[in-house]
């Protein structure tokens, strides 16, 4: 069973009690944008291999959003921290 560790309730918890949100620390496209950067800002997301920042909700728990550096090879998380923080150096 894979754990996850929310930054705000402090302890790990199973993976089914949270929900996926997407790639973290997106920056809205501003209301001047073309339709190209709107575009971009929709629908592109970054999809590496390696270690990836993204958002987390811990659903059945606190329900808070917060944001992970997890590996998408190994499928292991480095690291997570509440929402609003800057991301850590990953290793
Ligand atoms: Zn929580």
């Amino acid at each position: 069973m894979l754990l996850i560790r929310c930054p705000y309730c402090e302890m790990e918890r199973p993976e089914v009690e949270f929900k996926y949100g997407g790639q973290a620390h997106l920056v809205r496209a501003p209301e001047t944008a073309t339709d190209e950067e709107w575009t971009d800002f929709l629908y592109f997301r970054d999809n590496l291999k390696g270690v990836h920042a993204e958002r987390w909700r811990h659903a059945s728990g606190c329900g808070r959003f917060f944001n992970a550096l997890r590996n998408t090879v190994s499928d292991k998380f480095v690291v997570t921290y509440k929402a609003g923080e800057a991301r850590p150096s990953s290793p």
